[in-house]
């Protein structure tokens, strides 16, 4: 599938839920966001569909984000249906990790080929500061559960105010070195304000080789994260919803006044 802008789209990143187990302060307030409804929440059979219908016509790639996708339930299942799926070259997972080390073992078998985990600090006092409820012990031994399971390249997603001189960036880059990880630095950025740049390390951000569609955990198909436009697939039917996301696919992004990071899955 290609865009009016020649940009091929092979690339899709599915959030799974909108719920939760951290509360990252540049991402979600401290008593938590609006929660979708249950009923607006796609089963399994309805994400396997959409998925279906994108490898069909050109997608290769598939991330599972959320919210956190390891506390939807059934995600080892979900992520069995989607292995399945002819045309999937690279099935990943974006994971805070906190949850990881129950799951790597599980979620490779099951047919995940890789994770990136968000990691922002090696000290434990700043992780609970950023996350206010995380313990970075979890995350830590759910990288170590992540590589013996082979879910790898892992990458570290690791958001930085400015620059990834930051002593916190520093000291992640150098535990990443230490452990065979690789390490990107994600300016924060503000949906609203339209605030964005490019992924340090990562080819994010970068919107003229911008090769994605996102699916939100209700049903919405996105072209752009910095972008208002968004195709229900539910009320569009999944073919519409696709033609109208990649025909308006924007040339750039600019602002997204409608979603929250934490519901669109960075
Ligand atoms: N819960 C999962 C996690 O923490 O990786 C997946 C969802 S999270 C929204 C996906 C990515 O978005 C994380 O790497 C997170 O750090 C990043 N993110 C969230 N808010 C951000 C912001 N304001 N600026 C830049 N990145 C952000």
């Amino acid at each position: 599938m290609y865009d009016r802008f020649k940009r091929r789209i092979n690339y899709l990143r599915v959030s799974v839920t909108d719920r939760c187990n951290l509360r990252c302060v540049y991402c979600m307030p401290e008593c938590g966001v609006d929660l979708m409804s249950h009923k607006d929440i796609l089963s399994f059979e309805e994400i396997v569909e959409v998925i279906r219908f994108g490898t069909e016509n050109g997608i290769t790639k598939v991330r599972l984000t959320g919210g956190e996708p390891l506390v939807r339930k059934g995600i080892v299942d979900l992520v069995k249906m989607i292995a399945k799926i002819p045309g999937i070259e690279d099935l990943s997972m974006t994971t805070n990790g906190a949850l990881l080390d129950q799951f790597a073992q599980p979620l490779a078998n099951a047919g995940l080929k890789r994770v990136n985990i968000s990691l922002d600090t090696v000290e434990e006092k700043t992780y609970k500061k950023i996350t206010r409820v995380g313990d970075l012990s979890n995350v830590l031994k759910g990288i170590k559960a992540a590589q013996s399971a082979g879910l790898e390249p892992i990458k570290i997603n690791c958001v930085i105010k400015k620059s990834p001189i930051e002593q916190d960036a520093q000291e992640v880059a150098e535990f990443c070195d230490m452990n065979d990880l690789q390490v990107r630095f994600i300016k924060e950025m503000d949906l609203e304000t339209g605030y964005f740049d490019r992924v340090i390390g990562g080819d994010g951000g970068h919107c003229a080789t911008c090769n994605r569609l996102r699916l939100t955990a209700d049903g919405k198909l996105k072209p752009c994260l910095f972008d208002d436009l968004e195709f229900n697939v539910r009320e569009l039917g999944i073919g519409t919803a696709y033609s109208k996301a990649i025909g308006l696919k924007p040339k750039a992004g600019s602002e997204n006044t409608v979603n929250k990071f934490s519901n669109i899955g960075g």
